[in-house]
């Protein structure tokens, strides 16, 4: 079901995203007969939506593709009677209530608001990069580490993430190769002094991924461009996760939410309750350590259960 409104209309929530934290807001928001109203994005579903497998998330005994798990959440969501707009927000305004939030010349009003925008993982931007994801291309060790068992597989990144990755990736793979473009890493001590002495793990420091290789169907290895001299070679791999950050999508929100150094939302702690009042966060765009599909509705259960109760509070 889409919704076009003219007039504004004061909504009890808005729901702005549609990943699995605010497909969970909305199931539990519209059984609390708030009546949401999702404005899902124009690629709605998240980060789920260009994810095959997922073989970790509770209740899928044989795991589910991404876009299927989102397909039953917005089924489960609609159902309840959540209403969806397949738009993206352009501009938000939290100075006064009822908050304001625009959809290009559209203006919708809101008593709540549940941020559920998420964050999208940074990219090395080669074309095979595209090409291959999902079929040795991903950014997601704890998703598809598995995938790759007595592979070598390679790490790019000098970041905490890339630590984490690369020590998880050793559960399956024979051998994982850190790739890092200088010898300065952004991982703190105990990260990186964790990598180095797993014995499965490897650095190769002032290289950068030129290309990746692969036969028409998987990555089978890589294009490597030394940044010091700039001389080139190739290695053999089977898997390559790219491990250089994430984005929080949080551009609308800015100088209105408080957020950290690195654009992530901040909540008060145990809750979703951001700094403005009646504005919560749940999902990825306020997790820079979890990142989970299970953990993002987690939140998105907690967002909609906030914002229930603080609506209450108000006597509503
Ligand atoms: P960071 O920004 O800390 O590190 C990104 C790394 O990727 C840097 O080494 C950077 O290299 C490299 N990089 C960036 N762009 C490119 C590119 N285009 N090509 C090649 N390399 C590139 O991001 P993280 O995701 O690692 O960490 C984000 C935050 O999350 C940090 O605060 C971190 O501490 C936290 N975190 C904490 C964890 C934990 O405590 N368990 C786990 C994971 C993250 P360069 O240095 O040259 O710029």
């Amino acid at each position: 079901m889409s919704e076009t409104a003219t007039s504004p209309k004061l909504e009890k929530v808005i729901i702005i995203g549609s990943g699995p934290a605010g497909l969970t807001a909305a199931i539990y928001s519209s059984r609390a007969r708030l009546n949401p109203f999702m404005i899902e994005g124009e690629e709605a579903g998240g980060q789920l939506m260009i994810t095959t497998d997922v073989e970790n998330y509770p209740g899928f005994e044989h795991g589910v593709t991404g876009p299927e798990l989102i397909a039953v959440m917005r089924k489960q969501a609609e159902r309840f009677g959540t209403r969806f707009l397949t738009r993206n927000v352009t501009k938000v305004d939290l100075s006064v209530r009822p908050f304001k939030v625009n959809v290009g010349n559209q203006e919708f009003l809101a008593e709540t608001i549940i941020v559920s925008t998420g964050a999208s993982a940074k990219w090395l931007g080669l074309p095979s990069e595209k090409q291959y994801y999902n079929r040795g291309v991903s950014a997601c060790a704890t998703c598809d580490g598995a995938f790759f068992k007595e592979a070598e597989v390679v790490v790019v990144g000098g970041g905490d993430t890339a630590m984490e990755e690369a020590n998880f990736l050793t559960r399956f793979a024979s051998k994982v190769h850190v790739i890092h473009r200088s010898e300065n890493f952004k991982a703190s001590k105990i990260m990186l002094e964790r990598a180095q002495k797993n014995p499965k793990i490897s650095f190769m420091m002032h290289t950068a991924v030129e290309e990746i290789i692969g036969d028409g169907k998987s990555v089978i290895g890589l294009k490597l461009k030394d940044t010091r001299n700039n001389e080139i070679r190739e290695m053999k791999v089977q898997g390559i996760f790219v491990a250089i950050g994430h984005q929080p999508n949080t551009k609308m929100f800015g100088g209105q939410l408080t957020t950290d150094e690195a654009g992530y939302i901040k909540t008060k702690p145990g809750t979703t309750y951001t700094n403005v009042d009646g504005v919560f966060a749940a999902g990825d765009v306020q997790d820079p350590h979890y990142r989970q599909a299970i953990s993002a509705a987690g939140t998105g259960c907690m967002a909609a259960i906030d914002a229930e109760r603080w609506l209450e509070s108000l006597g509503e």
